[in-house]
């Protein structure tokens, strides 16, 4: 049973959550409570790891189609040669053999909200009580023409880690010197807001030492981008941004969008007509919330998961609870440092309401880390919580972004980028 000490210690010794109000009280449920949660990235394994930290006589199983998961983190840098697959492998043995986390190999096929039910990829069929959804994002094919996931062998988005990753890497360093690679960058929202400028700059790093001639072309439906002032810092400083001579080019296109790619000779067209021939070709696609949301009607007409954001539930099915990247909790990003502290107030809230006490009041935290290069590290940061309006607004006066950018301290942020990267994975997975 949960004791207010136990329950307190947890809750300031959360990294990334801040409690502002706390009064659980012991347990009057039913002890054969079972939260079942479906995905086990950032937020469905650190939701897993603190609901049995907070109540360990909630049985906890956790559902995902691989027995390894590949961190996205990190996974830019794979392409500067300064990472690589094997470190940002993690798996869920830790869960299960320190948390008695119920680890199950299979898909979720289906999800029964009246019934409370789940059924897997064997047809195995499991009951909750609450349901922890956290699959991520899928892609809207629909938007482009010429390409899908079929395709995908010979066009990587690379946004999935993994075998994606190494396709592009791959690629890559099959280029010649004095080639074009062109990344086409999401429409909002998508998941992690400042990797595809993170990764114009891995690219360049590597460029600029094995291939100097090349150029990086980044194709932006978008007219402004995550931590923009600090990569063009970092872009003038390293690449030439700006100069005739530049190694990254940023062309903003809103109106006139990448409609259709021509995959064989690596060409994309533009809404206008315009046409743009690429040696190495990363289209990473528009974004929602992954297909098991959809299909269960936890999706708005927009794609993604409208909950009620201080308990997590959705808003369109009760005893359900969805967080992470397929979740709606604008203006927070969709990032893995985010889909921790929902995850973590998630939890809270599942064990307070499995042991029908009060939720607490959270607040939400964020920092996005970004290299430039090894050395050359920049952040965001952010604190949100519930406005009277109950949205969920910044807090103002908090957070920010890098100030100083004397080489030290660019040197510091480069580094705590590298820690941060240990720490938010000891803590969602170990
Ligand atoms: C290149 C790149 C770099 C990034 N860098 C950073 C960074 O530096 N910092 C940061 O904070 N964030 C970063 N991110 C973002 C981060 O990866 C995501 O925001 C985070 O992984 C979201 O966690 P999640 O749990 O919502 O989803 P995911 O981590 O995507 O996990 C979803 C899981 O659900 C499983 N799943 C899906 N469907 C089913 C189903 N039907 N049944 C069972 N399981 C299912 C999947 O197998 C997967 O394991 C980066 C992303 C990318 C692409």
């Amino acid at each position: 049973m949960l004791s207010r000490r136990h329950f307190i210690k947890l809750a300031s010794s959360s990294a990334g959550l801040l409690v502002t109000a706390c009064n659980i009280k012991p347990s009057k449920k039913n002890t054969s409570a079972h939260v079942v949660i479906i995905g086990g990235g950032f937020g469905g394994a650190t939701a897993a790891k603190y609901i049995r930290k907070l109540d360990p006589t909630i049985q906890v199983t956790l559902i995902d189609p691989k027995t390894q998961y590949i961190s996205c983190p990190g996974s830019n840098w794979i392409f500067a040669g300064i990472q690589n697959t094997t470190l940002l492998s993690l798996n869920y043995q830790s869960l299960s053999n320190h948390y008695g986390v119920n680890i199950v190999t299979q898909k979720v096929t289906f999800i029964d909200p009246e019934k409370h039910l789940v059924t897997l990829s064997d047809h195995q069929k499991i009951h909750y009580a609450r349901l922890i959804v956290s699959p991520g994002i899928d892609f809207r094919w629909e938007t482009i023409e010429g390409h899908n996931e079929s395709s995908t062998d010979l066009i990587p988005h690379a946004w999935k880690a993994g075998s994606q990753t190494t396709l592009l890497n791959n690629q890559l360093r099959a280029m010649k010197n004095g080639g074009t690679v062109i990344i086409c960058a999401p429409p909002n929202p998508f998941k992690c807001p400042p990797g595809p400028y993170e990764r114009a700059s891995m690219i360049a790093y590597y460029l600029k030492r094995h291939k100097p001639k090349s150029k990086i072309l980044i194709l932006d439906p978008k007219s402004k981008f995550s931590k923009q002032s600090l990569f063009i810092q970092g872009w003038k400083k390293h690449y030439g941004f700006g100069s005739s001579n530049s190694m990254i080019e940023w062309l903003s296109i809103p109106d006139n969008p990448v409609i259709n790619i021509d995959i064989n000779n690596k060409i994309v067209e533009t809404d206008f007509g315009d046409k743009f021939k690429a040696d190495v070709l990363n289209y990473i696609p528009a974004q929602k919330a992954a297909h098991i949301a959809e299909k269960a009607g936890l999706c708005d007409k927009k794609g993604w998961c409208p909950v009620a954001h201080n308990s997590s539930e959705s808003t369109l099915l009760p005893d359900i609870h969805v967080i992470g990247d397929a979740s709606n909790y604008n203006p927070l990003p969709k990032s893995a440092f985010a889909a921790n502290s929902e995850a973590k107030i998630c939890a809270f809230a599942v064990v307070s309401l499995l042991n029908r006490q009060k939720i607490i009041k959270p607040t939400w935290t964020n920092t996005c880390y970004s290299l430039i290069t090894p050395e050359h590290g920049i952040s965001v940061s952010m604190i949100y919580k519930l406005g009277k309006n109950r949205k969920l607004n910044k807090v103002t006066g908090a957070g920010g972004v890098t100030q100083n950018t004397d080489k030290k301290s660019l040197a510091l942020e480069a580094d705590y980028s590298r820690q941060w990267l240990t720490s938010i994975t000891q803590d969602s997975f170990s």
